[in-house]
């Protein structure tokens, strides 16, 4: 299937008020939204468009996250990723308004994705007959270094492989296991706060660096199917007669995708810049060639950035992939607006076969 394009127009916030922006974002219902401002005038389609009103619960429910899940559950690799400008509503949509106290958790009503697809997950998987384990690992890509945001300690480099049987596969990466939704989200909040932690020494790291969590579903089939050919290696073999499928559902907070300035970056802002516009567009490149029709194609560079290489099997192979474009409605951020609404229309052509 084509990756759902959604879109979300997340509200005014109270500076673009204060300040008097005007709303050039419109939704028109069925999909369709309408840019218009002094000198651009353009609609774009989605198969769902949310707007300020719209809950987290609707975003869940209207994107087809639900059904991401449940393919996950079947051993697909399922893959959402969150993109937009810095301040566009990525990290709310993915995971709601996060840890501004620890002593306050965020009221249920606005958890994000992450954490109402690890509730249906795991409902999922009480109510199934086969016997789930799931695990997790959790990753950045910061300045084209892929780090482990679970491992204890500084954060060092971790290697990005290829083989034959894998596919690009991170070496050494913590794989967590977990029961329950408690167990999850704490591992979501380390991680992220280890992202966070960061920030202050490194001005807006968080939005510098992008972030991956991935969920590895392996059920072990009470019914005898065969495993959908994915990598299983030594661990499937070990279970002997006990056919299984490995699914993964993989959660995406890209940095921002915001122009950054030549000038005034300087020394580590500008290495950070270069890296984060390098993979982005190195994203944006695999895309439009995967938006070609499949005889015309061309070789697909995933090997251009980290980034594509992690997402390259879902992007282009078996995978699924959701992906929520996020937008501000400002007059202000028109251009980054647009720019993402282009990206976005570009990805929606892209077919993979799971
Ligand atoms: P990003 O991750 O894209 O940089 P954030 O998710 O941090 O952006 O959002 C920026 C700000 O806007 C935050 O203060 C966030 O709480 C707020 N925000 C984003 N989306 C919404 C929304 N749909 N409803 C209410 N507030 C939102
Ligand atoms: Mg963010």
């Amino acid at each position: 299937p084509r990756p759902h394009p959604t879109l979300r127009v997340r509200p005014l916030t109270c500076t673009e008020t204060r300040r008097g922006d005007q709303q050039v974002v419109h939704s028109l219902g069925d999909g369709a939204v309408h840019v218009s401002a002094a000198r651009h005038d353009a609609t774009f389609g989605f198969s769902a468009v949310f707007d300020a009103g719209a809950s987290q619960e609707a975003v869940f429910e209207g994107s087809g996250m639900r059904q991401l899940v449940e393919l996950a559950m079947d051993g697909f690799s399922c893959t959402v990723f969150a993109f937009g400008q810095t301040g566009s509503g990525k990290t709310y949509t993915l995971m709601g308004p996060l840890g501004q106290s620890e002593t306050q958790p965020a009221s249920p009503a606005l958890l994000g994705l992450m954490q109402r697809s690890f509730t249906c997950l795991l409902e999922q998987s009480r109510s199934r007959a086969s016997d789930l384990a799931l695990s997790a690992s959790y990753l950045e890509i910061y300045n084209e270094q892929v780090r482990d945001l679970l491992s204890p300690g500084p954060p060092c480099a971790l290697s990005l492989r290829w083989s034959k049987t894998r596919g690009f596969y991170v070496e050494n990466q913590l794989s967590v296991e977990f029961e329950s939704l408690e167990a999850i989200v704490s591992l979501l909040l380390q991680g992220s706060q280890r992202r966070r932690t960061s920030a202050h020494a490194l001005n807006r790291h968080s939005s510098r660096s992008h972030a991956l969590l991935t969920v590895h579903v392996r059920s072990r089939a009470v019914s005898a199917h065969p495993a959908p050919g994915q990598g299983w290696g030594a661990q499937g073999s070990a279970r002997g007669a006990c056919p299984s499928k490995q699914g993964t559902l993989c959660f995406v907070d890209l940095a921002g995708s915001e122009r950054v300035k030549e000038t005034g970056s300087s020394g580590e802002l500008s290495v950070e810049a270069n890296s984060i516009n390098r993979s982005l567009l190195a994203l944006g490149h695999c895309i439009s060639l995967l938006a070609k029709p499949r005889g015309k194609r061309t070789h697909i560079p995933y090997r251009d950035s980290k980034l594509t290489r992690l997402l390259a099997r879902s992007l282009g192979g078996s995978g699924v992939t959701l992906m929520v474009a996020c937008i501000s409605p400002s007059s202000h951020c028109l251009s980054e607006t647009l720019s993402t609404l282009h990206y976005a229309s570009r990805a929606q052509r892209v077919t993979t076969k799971p």
